[in-house]
């Protein structure tokens, strides 16, 4: 059995759900895990944020023109009356709760239960709409299966041993659904895995049930080597190493949530990545594949700020980057790269929100100096230090743009380069035809 996940450009409007509907009634017994319709989640969001600022009437508004929305989405998906009374029954349920909980006293709690709405709407159309087209599809509630425990981490036994009792309890359904990004907490109320969180639940699953494969569909055609909003001529990468794509994912790849990664490789199952708009198109499979000596992609992150330190102090002595890493865990900031010299340390972030507070503490250890608007590029793939050249081709490769900082030696699987954030497209572009261009 497989685990097929569809983002919410998938589901995104009522052809869109008709498409996904005929392609994973193709495919067989498998899990289908939704998002909401795109959109969606954002404007649940928005309603939240009227309510914690007490603007009840607002608040309304904006659940009036989604309500209003996913009435056109229903006259356009279904067919027959039947099916379109059934789904406007289901949406407006949904949508009556959502105003139940628009009230003046507003919390974490009720905002939780409005983010869970978008999934519940996806899928219970889905579900209504397979039924309308002969397929005897079983919905399983995420909610009875999906759950945190008190350090708000997976409770992986829980989801496996409900998540199968459902499935037995649906034996003989044609292919089940289910809510991605939804859970409950480890205290039985509505939660969520963070935005984006969808892609987390399919692995979820993948690791419960021992999928043989964990299907992410999305509107690109797999994990690109190259970021194609700036460089022209990328190509889909046929085969990354699970380790390959955290270090991708990290860095604004965005066609795959960073904590998808952790279950699938654990677990040794495959994730694909597939393209809804083009279905028969290989994409991306992400596994622990054999180490092919090769350089596989590129990608950047903008808006980081780095900060180097300097001081005699440094020379011969312990603890001193212990001081300075204590500054940044003192105000909750991560540090993404590091490089040091004898004398010196220079690090990034890429949240200035307590840079004022860092750099006060910091200027009682050294010289600091800070450089804004950067960006880190990021170059993936088996490379393993006994592999020789690869450096030589990278940094030949931004032989004229100015270089910040270089890192390598965290994996084997990367090398991370600081440039100007106004050098970013120029660097992408020398690697894309330095790195793979030459190389084809
Ligand atoms: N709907 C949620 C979001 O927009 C979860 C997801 O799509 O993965 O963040
Ligand atoms: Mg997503």
């Amino acid at each position: 059995m497989n685990v097929l996940k569809f983002g919410g450009t998938s589901v995104g409007s009522a052809t869109r759900i008709q498409n996904v509907a005929e392609l994973i009634t193709k495919r067989g017994k498998n899990i289908v895990v939704l998002s909401a319709m795109a959109g969606t989640t954002n404007t649940l969001v928005e309603i939240s944020d009227y309510l914690y600022k007490k603007n009840v009437d607002g608040a309304k508004e904006v659940i009036n023109q989604l309500e209003t929305k996913y009435q056109g989405v229903i006259n356009e998906l279904f067919s027959t009356e039947e099916a379109k009374d059934e789904a406007r029954r289901e949406v407006k349920s949904i949508f009556n709760y959502i105003r139940s909980l628009s009230k003046d006293i507003f919390t974490l709690f009720e905002e939780k239960e409005i983010l869970a709405q978008g999934e519940l709407i996806s899928t219970r159309l889905m579900n209504i709409y397979l039924h309308e087209k002969g397929v005897n599809s079983a919905l399983l509630p995420a909610l009875d299966f999906m759950r945190t425990d008190k350090n708000g981490e997976p409770d992986t036994h829980y989801i496996r041993q409900r998540l199968t009792a459902l499935l037995d309890k649906h034996f003989d359904a044609d292919l089940y659904i289910t809510q991605g990004f939804i859970c409950r907490n480890a205290y039985g109320e509505v939660d969520n895995l963070q935005r984006g969180g969808s892609d987390y639940t399919a692995s979820l699953i993948g690791a419960a049930i021992g999928a043989d494969e964990i299907e992410i569909w999305t509107d690109i055609d797999g994990m690109h080597n190259n970021d194609p909003r700036y460089v022209e001529g990328t190509s889909p990468v046929a085969e990354l190493h699970f380790e390959e794509a955290a270090e991708l994912a990290y860095f604004g790849a965005k066609i795959l949530h960073p904590t998808c990664v952790l279950p699938a490789k654990l677990n040794n199952i495959p994730v694909r990545l597939l393209n809804t708009m083009q279905p028969e198109a290989k994409g991306t499979v992400i596994y622990n594949c054999a180490p092919n000596h090769a350089i596989k992609a590129v990608a950047a992150k903008d808006n980081i700020t780095a900060i180097k330190i300097k001081s005699g102090r440094m020379l011969l002595a312990y603890g001193f980057l212990r001081k300075v890493f204590e500054i940044f865990e003192t105000y909750q900031t991560s540090i993404d790269m590091i490089t040091t010299s004898e004398v010196g340390v220079s690090v990034t972030i890429d949240n200035e929100r307590n840079l004022h507070h860092i750099l006060d503490d910091l200027k009682k250890f050294g010289t600091v100096t800070v450089d804004s608007d950067m960006a880190i590029i990021c170059v993936v793939g088996d490379l393993e230090w006994h592999n020789c050249g690869f450096e030589t081709k990278v940094l030949d490769a931004l032989r004229d743009i100015p270089v910040r900082m270089i890192s390598y030696g965290g994996s084997n699987y990367n090398i991370s380069l600081l440039v100007r954030q106004a050098d970013k497209i120029a660097a992408l572009k020398a690697l894309q035809s330095t790195v793979f261009t030459s190389a084809e």
